[in-house]
């Protein structure tokens, strides 16, 4: 089968591997359709000096279902489904409370720890499987799997609603969803990215404002919007000036989501976070047990997650799928099959 490989220092490649086999609990998948993240694009970046990683990136899966192995039931081959790509343990209590990202036993996620999405097929475990109803797409299904996920679990966590002003710093993939779902919520939703580009496709999704960080005190250019500052922040660009800036555009008492991680120190001061009262916290992946809910909204809210989408290649395109996501200039950029 084909499979996409990083060879470090951006040089990616399309090879030749044996097709796996699923072994007991596992299913074997035939890829439908996936994506290139943001978080890809730190092994793609690697030193060639660096500790090999030989495992085959992607971990937003959409397939269909061929083989299942030994003890599995409840799974038929032909089944429409997402992997969600962290493999826990399946038995702590974050698994089984469904806070699978959490998992503190060995967890390990496709295309990091284990073989990933961007080939053929692709092996992993049964109860990694989130069925995909009909009424998604494959595409929406590979948004679903890690960058509207991603996005959606702050904003439950920052319990954001219509009393809320909402800053998103960062407006990749990820931040896109969260300017959507912000909308959804009801939240005044102001973007912050130093791309053009990206900042027209957040006002043409519902932001009242959008600003550009590089352009000057990116807290005074927001209160010229938001007087008391913003209420919520998600920060999804991982760059240390984003995480910085947190400080200015947060108001009194404001509460801030990180989910946003570069190759860069995180520049916070955990003092600043005294005089304002701030509340911040981390947020990872999204609990597969919120995928219900995550459905749900999208469809009620009728969030047009297709629009985060940039390119759509196939896998023999991979150099130039890594590429365009690596210049953060194009929207999101999905394989098909
Ligand atoms: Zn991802
Ligand atoms: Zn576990």
């Amino acid at each position: 089968m084909r499979a996409a490989k990083f060879f470090g220092n951006r040089e990616a490649a399309v090879i030749d591997v044996p097709t796996p086999s699923p072994g007991p609990g596992e299913v074997l998948i035939e890829m439908r359709a996936a994506a290139v993240c943001g978080s890809d694009l730190h092994r793609y970046r690697h030193a060639p000096s660096d500790p090999p990683n030989t495992h085959i990136p992607g971990h937003e899966p959409v397939g269909i279902v061929r083989t299942v192995g030994a003890g599995v039931t409840g799974v038929e081959p032909g089944e429409r489904v997402v992997v969600y790509h962290r493999r826990g343990c399946g038995r702590c209590a974050y698994c089984v409370g469904g806070n699978v990202m959490l998992c503190p036993n060995g967890q390990r996620a496709h295309g990091f720890a284990c073989d990933g999405a961007d080939a053929d097929f692709m092996v992993t475990d049964a109860r990694c499987l989130l069925p995909l109803p009909a009424r998604f797409s494959e595409e929406e299904g590979v948004l679903l799997a890690c960058n509207a996920g991603t996005a959606y679990a702050p904003l439950r966590r920052l319990g954001v609603s219509g009393c809320d002003t909402l800053a998103v710093s960062g407006l990749g993939p990820v931040g896109i969803c969260a300017v959507m779902f912000g909308r959804a919520m009801g939240a005044r939703v102001i973007g912050i990215d130093p791309v053009p580009r990206r900042r027209a496709l957040a006002a043409q999704l519902g932001a009242v404002a959008t600003l550009d960080p590089l352009a000057g005190p990116v807290g005074a250019a927001l209160r010229q919007v938001a007087a008391r500052g913003a209420d919520a922040l998600v920060e999804t660009s991982g760059n240390p000036a984003g995480h910085a800036a947190i400080v200015e555009l947060l108001g009194i008492g404001g509460r801030a989501a990180i989910v946003g991680m570069g190759a860069d120190r995180p520049a916070i001061n955990a003092c600043d976070l005294i005089w304002k009262q701030f509340t911040v916290t981390g947020s990872n992946l999204f609990p597969i047990a919120q995928w219900d809910e995550l459905l749900d909204f999208v469809t009620e809210h009728a969030v047009p997650l297709r629009e985060v989408i940039g390119e759509v290649l196939s896998l023999d395109a991979a150099p130039r799928a890594f590429a365009l996501a690596d210049a953060a200039t194009a929207g999101k950029v999905l394989f098909r099959w």
